[in-house]
C-alpha cells in the first residue's frame, strides 16, 4: 500500500470537521436571532474572548490548513494520533448536537437571556452544566492531534481555555442572578464539564 500523507490526512478531517459543526450550528444561529432578548450581557470582554476563541480554534488552523503558514512549526503526523484526533473530534460533533438539541431557543452564542428563558436541566444537561463547553474542549484537545504544527495545534486550547476560563464564573452569575434557588440545585447536582469529576 502506498504510504498516506498523515498530515494531509489531519488536515483532511479539520475541514470535514468544519464543515459538519457549522453545519449543526446554522439553524440554531438563525433561530436565536429571530429569538427576543432580554438581558444582554455582551461586554468588550465577551467581544474580544470570543474573537481569541474564534483565531484559536479556526483562524490560525485554517491559515495553516490552507497556506502551510507558518511552516517551521510543522512537526510529524503519525497515523495513531491523528486516527486517535478524529475520534475526538467525532465524540465533539455527536455532543456538540446534542446540547444544541437540549437547548434549542435558548441558545446564543454569548451570555444573553431570552424572553421566557427556562433552566435546562435535561438530556446532557442532567450531569453537567456545561456539555457545550465539554464539547469545545474536545475541539480543542483534539486539535494538536489531527494538525501537525505546533501552533495550529495547540492554539485551539490557548484560544478557547480564556474563553472558558474567564467567562465561565460570569455565565454562573447570571444565571444564578435570573433562577435564584432553581440554579443553586442545579448546581449541586451538576459538574462543570466532566460528569462526576469537574
Ligand atoms: N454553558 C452552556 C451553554 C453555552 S451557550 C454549555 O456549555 O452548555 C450560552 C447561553 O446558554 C447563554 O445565553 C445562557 O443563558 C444559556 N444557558 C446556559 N446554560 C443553560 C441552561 N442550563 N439552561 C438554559 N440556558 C442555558
Amino acid at each position: 500500500m502506498e504510504a498516506w500523507d498523515w498530515t494531509l490526512v489531519g488536515k483532511i478531517a479539520w475541514v470535514i470537521f468544519i464543515l459538519i459543526w457549522g453545519g449543526i450550528r446554522w439553524r440554531p444561529n438563525v433561530r436565536a436571532r429571530r429569538n427576543p432578548i432580554k438581558t444582554s450581557h455582551r461586554s468588550m470582554k465577551e467581544r474580544v474572548l470570543l474573537a481569541i476563541s474564534f483565531a484559536g480554534l479556526g483562524l490560525l488552523p485554517g491559515i495553516w490548513v490552507f497556506s502551510g503558514f507558518p511552516d517551521r512549526y510543522d512537526h510529524s503526523a503519525h497515523p495513531a494520533v491523528v486516527i486517535f484526533g478524529a475520534i475526538l473530534l467525532v465524540l465533539c460533533l455527536v455532543l456538540f448536537r446534542l446540547t444544541h438539541k437540549a437547548l434549542g431557543v435558548m441558545w446564543s452564542n454569548t451570555l444573553e437571556l431570552r424572553k421566557g428563558h427556562k433552566l435546562i436541566t435535561t438530556s446532557v444537561y442532567k450531569r453537567v452544566r456545561h456539555p457545550m463547553y465539554s464539547a469545545f474542549w474536545l475541539w480543542a484537545v483534539a486539535q494538536p492531534f489531527v494538525l501537525a504544527n505546533w501552533i495550529a495545534g495547540f492554539s485551539g486550547i490557548v484560544g478557547f481555555g480564556l474563553l472558558y476560563f474567564l467567562r465561565v464564573g460570569d455565565e454562573e452569575k447570571v444565571m444564578e442572578k435570573e433562577f435564584g434557588e432553581e440554579y443553586e440545585i442545579y448546581k449541586q447536582q451538576t459538574k462543570r464539564i466532566i460528569p462526576g469529576i469537574y
